[in-house]
């Protein structure tokens, strides 16, 4: 059994040397406790933030001990009533690849355990627990309807839109009857993807220019939501772009995690008192009582394709800490996901 153990508080972009791959024996499930097989885990961005010794939303990782994440796996012994040998389970105890868990840290996943999913022709594979159907998806879910107050006709604009959460805001702003939907990332691949492939009606390479000049291209008529994934030079592009009434949902912040000193504020914030503008920030932990909802309404636009959705599949426990740096330099499009 092997896991990852964070060594030291990486200052500025995470070192090989800040943690350590570690052999530890398979742990005994203990009473109402199941063994996991761990088969995908997840890796995302906030795990930066966990990082470091700072206090934010979720505590920090606990220096010389397994780190955690999403993962699902399968059930290899189980001391719980209601989980059985073979079930596959989502949970929190990745970056690992053995978890003894109580079982009421675990939640029943696969095609069967969405009801929305299972009528429908294709599979739902069960990495998309940690993705499309997860955590990220239920962030784009709830920042777009609920933080940013999205409503038909609205031209929404979202960064990191090749990423995980991103590409889903924008697919899901199209399907819910968005006018315009424009998206920005960090290759030429990418833009080309969100355009030919998830329907997005523009889009731009933010290494290409200026972003406040590329989205004033791609939304001459300005933008009504700002999904915020990137901070920086794109929030400030899109305060100035922004419309009467326009809404601007924080969810990450991508451009600054690994600064070493404040990054300088937007210049424009004065903007929002003549457009009556909000700026708003969420944490899906939040928004869990959506998550039903979400399923029910999202989970088919999967599983018929109507919603498209990507992976980044990494293999190996031994690349998971790769996968996760990959995250940040952008190499993933859609979700990064290692593979036990
Ligand atoms: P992604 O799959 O979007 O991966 C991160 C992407 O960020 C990379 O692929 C990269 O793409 C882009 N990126 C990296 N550095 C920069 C930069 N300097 N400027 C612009 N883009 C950059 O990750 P997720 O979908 O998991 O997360 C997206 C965002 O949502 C993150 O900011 C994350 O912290 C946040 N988040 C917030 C949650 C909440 O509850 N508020 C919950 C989950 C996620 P590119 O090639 O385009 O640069």
């Amino acid at each position: 059994n092997r896991e990852w153990h964070l060594l030291s508080r990486p200052v500025g972009w995470p070192k090989a040397e800040d943690f350590t791959l570690v052999e530890a024996p398979v742990p005994t499930p203990g009473e109402g406790q199941v063994l996991v097989r761990n088969k995908y885990l997840s890796v995302d961005p906030y795990m930066r933030g966990r990082m470091s010794a700072a206090k934010s939303y979720a505590a920090p990782f606990e220096l010389g001990k397994v780190m955690q994440g999403g993962a699902v796996g399968e059930v290899i012994a189980s001391n719980a009533e209601g989980i059985e040998v073979g079930d596959h389970v989502l949970h929190f105890f990745g970056w690992r690849e053995y978890a003894a868990l109580d079982a009421k840290h675990a939640v029943k996943v696969g095609p069967t355990s969405v009801p929305a999913v299972k009528v429908e022709a294709r599979d739902v594979p069960l990495s998309a627990f940690l993705g499309v159907l997860g955590m990220t998806g239920l962030t784009a879910y709830a920042g777009l309807l609920r933080t940013a107050a999205f409503k038909e006709g609205d031209v929404v604009f979202v960064s990191g839109a090749a990423g995980a959460v991103g590409s889903e805001v924008g697919q899901l702003a199209k399907l819910l009857g968005a006018s315009r939907v424009i998206g920005s990332a960090g290759s030429d691949e990418k833009v080309k993807l969100l355009v030919e492939e998830y329907g997005f009606d523009a889009a731009f390479n933010y290494k290409n220019g200026p972003v406040s000049e590329q989205l004033r291209e791609a939304a001459p008529d300005g933008i009504d939501v700002y999904f915020d994934n990137v901070g920086g030079d794109h929030l400030e592009a899109a305060i100035g772009s922004l419309n009467q009434g326009g809404r601007i949902a924080v969810c990450g912040m991508i451009s600054v995690y690994n600064n070493t000193e404040p990054a300088p504020g937007p210049r424009n914030l004065a903007r929002l008192i003549q457009t009556r503008g909000r700026i708003e920030g969420f944490l899906v932990g939040d928004h869990y009582d959506l998550q039903p909802e979400f399923v029910q309404k999202v989970g088919p636009w999967v599983a018929s394709g109507e919603l498209k959705y990507r992976e980044t599949v990494v293999e190996g426990i031994e690349n998971t800490l790769e996968a996760f740096l990959g995250v940040l330099r952008g190499d993933n499009i859609g979700k990064m996901i290692v593979k036990l």
